[in-house]
């Protein structure tokens, strides 16, 4: 077998047989293959050496057990993982999530979306995922530390600056890459750039922290700007209260739309008068530093909380940006129900496969392997400025992530642009795919 099978049933099928019960990732790779599978079948070039097959297969999945004492001395055991995918371009690079709901399929399932989305910025940066069913939430500082160092003492020997670089992701920030590198500069005796998403004050980029919520909303503005419109004045639903959501509704105030909506796993809030400057203060406050409930909002500024999902909100704009399958085909529908002219995905696979088809005919739709890369691609700057021992100004990160997501626009309509709008789905899948199946078919048979 040398040819690529082009028939999405079979290839599919042979899939799940490789991989049994692992239904996140067959999602992930469902959705690059009904796009990518009928590129190769129209394109020679693409055709030979199994590229597909190959990409869907991790070059590796570490395994391991995660063992640390809790605050009353009680012996505690989670299970952790690191998927290297694919560094067919680049040295792996790739989050690291702890949640309860972390398994090896959700892994694999973002560690190939990585590998695609990695692609897309036009940076030297394979594919990776890592992570841990442990639940940070409720743990103090002291079990954090503990839980990160164990954590590390068996992953230090797959990572370093020219191999793999994780960086943060669910349950994951700046103080736990804080604790997670200061072991590995311990075991390594070394200083390198083998994490990013590092305290500014030990060779973290400045911007970082706001870049994937930044760049989903620049990638936003440029997919209105394509269609002769904009995000000033434009109303907006979010999701989430972590990471991405914070740093999205700061863009997009900051660029003059009235965010209405954020979230935690708790429910949400609905502030019709639109969260401004110092109400989205004192919800980096809340959940950055006193890690509180949304819910705190609602009783402040005296607006909703209910429990559930935001998507019943009329709104111009939609950023799902808390956790894969948040919105369903139902949400989908009243979203595009209610007038709604784009969304960009923030998380990863917020959006399952039936809503995912519903918007992507209906409104203009950006995947997140798109939409939310400015993460990545600044991660790809901090290790950049790491190798050369200097640090950036935020207005030459700034102007770099931007354009950076003005690249990956142009990559998704040069492969996606359709009669009515732009597929930027297939768009990301194909754009994604060249540059690594041009790397694999360069480099031999490994
Ligand atoms: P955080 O842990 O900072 O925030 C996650 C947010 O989602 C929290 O508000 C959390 O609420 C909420 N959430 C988590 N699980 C659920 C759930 N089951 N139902 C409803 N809400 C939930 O993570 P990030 O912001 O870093 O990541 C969010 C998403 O963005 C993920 O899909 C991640 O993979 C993706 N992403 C992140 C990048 C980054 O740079 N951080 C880069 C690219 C993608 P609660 O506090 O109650 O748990």
């Amino acid at each position: 077998m040398s040819k690529t099978c082009t028939d999405l049933d079979t290839f599919m099928s042979g899939l799940k047989k490789r991989n049994p019960g692992q239904k996140e990732f067959h999602a992930a790779v469902h959705e690059v293959a009904s796009d990518v599978l009928p590129f190769i079948a129209d394109n020679k070039d693409y055709q030979g050496e199994c590229l597909l097959e190959r990409l869907t297969e991790p070059d590796r999945i570490i395994s391991f057990r995660v063992s640390w004492v809790d605050d009353d001395g009680n012996v505690r055991a989670n299970r952790a993982w690191r998927v290297q995918f694919c560094n067919a371009i680049g040295p792996y690079k790739g989050g690291i999530r702890f949640h309860e709901t972390v398994t090896e399929s959700v892994l694999k399932f973002l560690g190939f979306e990585q590998t695609f989305k990695n692609s897309l910025t036009g940076l030297p940066m394979g594919g990776a995922k890592g992570g841990s069913n442990f639940n940070p939430k409720g743990k103090s500082d002291g079990e954090i530390m503990r839980f990160c160092q164990s954590m590390m003492t068996e992953l230090h020997r797959y990572i370093g600056p020219d191999k793999d670089v994780p960086a943060g992701d669910i349950g994951v920030g700046a103080r736990e890459i804080g604790y997670m590198f200061g072991q590995y500069r311990r075991l390594s005796h070394t200083f390198t750039g083998a994490m990013t998403g590092k305290g500014v004050s030990f060779g973290g980029s400045v911007g970082r922290k706001e870049a994937t919520g930044h760049g989903v909303v620049y990638f936003m503005r440029e997919m209105m700007h394509a269609v002769d419109d904009g995000i000033e004045g434009k109303t907006a639903v979010v999701s989430g209260s972590g990471n991405v959501a914070l740093y999205c509704l700061e863009k997009l105030i900051q660029l003059g739309a009235k965010p209405l909506t954020a979230s935690d796993s708790s429910g949400f809030i609905h502030d019709p008068d639109g969260i401004d400057e110092e109400k989205l203060d004192f919800i980096k406050d809340l959940k950055e530093v006193r890690r509180g409930r949304i819910k705190e909002y609602a009783d402040k500024y005296g607006c909703n909380f209910s429990e559930g999902r935001p998507w019943d909100i009329k709104a111009d704009l939609a950023f799902p940006c808390a956790t894969q399958n948040e919105l369903d085909k139902d949400d989908a529908q009243s979203l595009i129900d209610n007038g709604l002219i784009a969304l960009a995905e923030g998380a990863n696979m917020p959006c399952t496969s039936d809503a995912q088809h519903l918007l992507r005919n209906n409104v203009l739709y950006a995947p997140g392997k798109a939409s939310n890369a400015g993460g990545v691609a600044v991660s790809g700057l901090e290790q950049s400025q790491n190798s050369q021992r200097v640090s950036w100004s935020i207005e030459e990160v700034d102007k770099r992530l931007q354009e950076i997501m003005e690249k990956i626009h142009c990559k998704c309509v040069k492969y996606g642009e359709g009669k009515d709008r732009t597929d930027y789905v297939r768009g990301a899948n194909i754009g994604g795919f060249t540059k690594v199946a041009d790397a694999l078919q360069q480099c031999g048979v490994v």
